[in-house]
């Protein structure tokens, strides 16, 4: 995800924050770009693409960067404009200029007042209004810091900027309110921000957390740090971090799952820039893959996967059949292959499996090849015997997962599968139906979708940080539930895989006994089950299955169970209902809840296995890569 670095002091500036930018590659980013005062005016090099070509623009010009000892950097997701240079940051409005992670959600209000005062944004971005803002309330006779603290009052959503202006050089200013943000004194004189604190560790163990609402100021002199609404001086204490070589190859993080588990929307990111290409036009069209042909040309669907990969592919199902109103069958592939199973004329055949050496979806696509059928692989590994052996290829790039439970490989097989549900969509002009049971909800256009799986990683980043408190709800329902009989996860529609998914995670790294159940299929027996030692996690999101998932709730309920229920943020109901209550965030479509609920249930599951005191990253009994039927 979108990185920031900010530094003031000594040390040769532009040196800090390419490094720095360089520690946050990792997060994922379109396009990137530098700010700095250089004999006391400010300068800006920026670029789509790799850090290599803002590196590669500073060649030769040597001697303007070496007086150069207070700048910003970012690398930046795009969300709201294409990844192009123009809309990289940071961005300039006189003399001010500004680098911004995250969304400003009334950016329109914002950009429609400052065009009327006569202002001309040059980019396509939310964050470059920002920066008149802070240009507005510094002619009124504001200082840097007040200006930044009014301006930020404007802005809706969650988000993190970092500023500098040529009236007062030799100055960051830095908010957060959303996106992380890190601050250090520099040893030797002065101060470094940053998004977190990899590029920060170079120069000192000491790291200051920024919470919501801070302000910090960066100069020469150090850090001072300010309440972001009342302007009032706050203290704010660093923790030494020690980080021994083991703890930096988990990323800090104490276990490989629960960095992998962080590492879902910079997986994300890279694997919609796999398969879109997010430059060219609008909305953004698949890549000109090979794969591409063979699924607008298919006139049937077959997945066949094992384990998590099933459940990516059943979400593929339900997206497929609701966005392209193409037939498609989702099949077990150790039971396909020995089934003498029967294929529609024309029908492709897709095999996921993370490792691509999945030894029974290997089998069948060995095997529905013979049979003349066309083949199509997912994979997250390169060179794997999927790639090689499936007619054409589409890659996740989740990035090695060492944790043996899946969870950034199922995230980005999950949004691949809704990448092509879209693609098709617009391919075979399917019409945007409403969603069964809500014969009045607006259905959202493709291009609308598009738009809001952009911002998928930025809000599944959110759920992670936990300003809402998703997390913390998760951990105090894990805490007491810990010593519980068994679980069911239960969910309607596009929640369903979500809740096998939810109870497979437990099974695996917790050893609790859990049972994902279709919300619908509870009375038709399981329900015998139920009475006050079980627990029932009920996914029951604000989408077009919420009544009645909220129905089968009350049936558990009534036979004493305990209600863990994920639901929408204000679904106040659902909450009186629960005895533990997990919020999640809205989303514009309910085809991307799944992808918050999914981070919901991988951390409960992470959580009860702490608790329990399992091996989290290498489960017993468990292979990373199932090369055996
Ligand atoms: N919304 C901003 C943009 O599209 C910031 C994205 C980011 O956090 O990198 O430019």
């Amino acid at each position: 995800m979108c990185g920031i670095v900010g530094y003031v002091g000594k040390r040769p500036a532009i040196d800090i924050l390419l490094k720095g930018l360089k520690r946050l590659e990792y997060r994922g980013y379109d396009s990137a770009g530098v700010a700095f005062f250089s004999r006391g005016k400010l300068e800006v090099r920026k670029s789509q693409g790799k850090l290599e070509n803002v590196e590669r623009l500073m060649d030769g010009s040597s001697e303007l960067f070496a007086d150069a000892h207070c700048g910003i950097g970012h690398t930046r997701w795009a969300t709201h404009g294409k990844p192009t240079t123009q809309n990289a940051h940071p961005h300039r409005a006189g003399h001010v200029v500004i680098v911004h992670n995250g969304i400003i959600e009334n950016y329109q209000e914002i950009k429609a007042e400052l065009i009327s005062r006569g202002h001309k944004p040059e980019s396509e971005t939310d964050s470059e209004l920002f920066g008149f803002l802070v240009l507005e309330a510094m002619e009124k006779g504001q200082d840097l810091v007040t200006a930044v603290r009014t301006s930020f009052a404007h802005l809706e959503g969650a988000c993190s900027v970092v500023v500098m202006s040529e009236r007062e050089p030799g100055k960051v200013v830095g908010v957060r309110n959303g996106s992380p943000m890190a601050a250090a004194f520099d040893p030797q004189g002065g101060a470094i921000l940053a998004s977190d604190a990899q590029p920060i560790l170079e120069y000192t163990k000491e790291v200051i957390f920024l919470e919501n609402g801070d302000v910090v100021v960066g100069t020469e002199k150090g850090l001072a740090f300010f309440d972001l609404k009342t302007g009032a001086p706050l203290d704010r204490v660093g923790e030494i971090l020690d980080w021994s070589v083991d703890k930096i190859d988990k990323g800090g993080f104490p276990h490989f799952m629960l960095k992998e588990i962080h590492e879902q929307p910079a997986a994300l990111v890279d694997t919609l820039n796999g398969i879109m290409d997010r430059v060219k036009t609008n909305p953004f069209p698949l890549a000109a893959q090979p794969g591409a042909d063979l699924l607008r040309t298919a006139k049937e669907i077959t997945f066949v996967a094992c384990g998590t990969s099933w459940h990516a592919a059943l979400l593929g199902k339900y997206w497929i059949e609701r966005f392209a109103r193409i037939p498609v069958n989702v099949e077990l592939a150790s039971e396909f292959r020995y089934r003498d199973p029967v294929l529609a004329p024309g029908a492709l055949v897709i095999g996921m499996s993370q490792s691509g050496e999945t030894a029974d979806t290997l089998a069948v696509i060995r095997d529905v090849k013979k049979r003349g059928f066309k083949t199509l692989g997912l994979t997250n590994v390169r060179g794997s015997t999927l790639s090689r052996e499936a007619d054409a290829i589409f890659y996740t790039s989740a990035g090695p997962e060492i944790g043996v439970a899946a969870t950034k490989t199922f995230t980005t097989q999950m949004l691949a599968v809704l990448l092509w549900a879209g693609y098709l969509g617009i391919e075979h002009k399917a019409p945007r139906t409403s969603p069964a049971g809500t014969p009045n909800a607006k259905p959202i256009s493709f291009e609308e979708l598009f738009h809001e799986i952009v911002k998928l990683p930025h809000q599944i980043k959110e759920c992670l940080d936990d300003p809402q408190g998703m997390i913390t709800a998760v951990r105090s329902a894990a805490k007491q539930l810990q010593n519980i009989k068994g679980f069911f996860f239960i969910g309607r529609g596009f929640s369903y895989p979500i809740a096998l998914e939810g109870a497979l995670k437990l099974k695996e790294i917790a050893y609790v006994h859990a049972e994902g159940y279709a919300a619908g299929e509870l009375k038709h027996g399981p329900i015998a089950m139920i009475d006050q030692d079980m627990a029932v996690v009920v996914l029951a999101p604000q989408d077009s299955w919420r009544d009645k998932t909220v129905s089968n709730l009350e049936e558990v309920k009534a036979r004493g169970a305990k209600i863990v229920a994920i639901g929408g943020t204000h679904d106040q109901n659902l909450k009186n209902l629960s005895d533990f209550w997990i919020p999640l965030p809205a989303q514009k479509d309910e085809s991307l809840l799944p992808f918050l609920m999914t981070a919901a249930v991988q951390m409960l599951s992470y959580e009860l296995a702490l608790l329990k005191g399992t091996d989290v990253d290498k489960p017993r009994n468990l292979a990373k890569s199932v090369t055996v039927e």
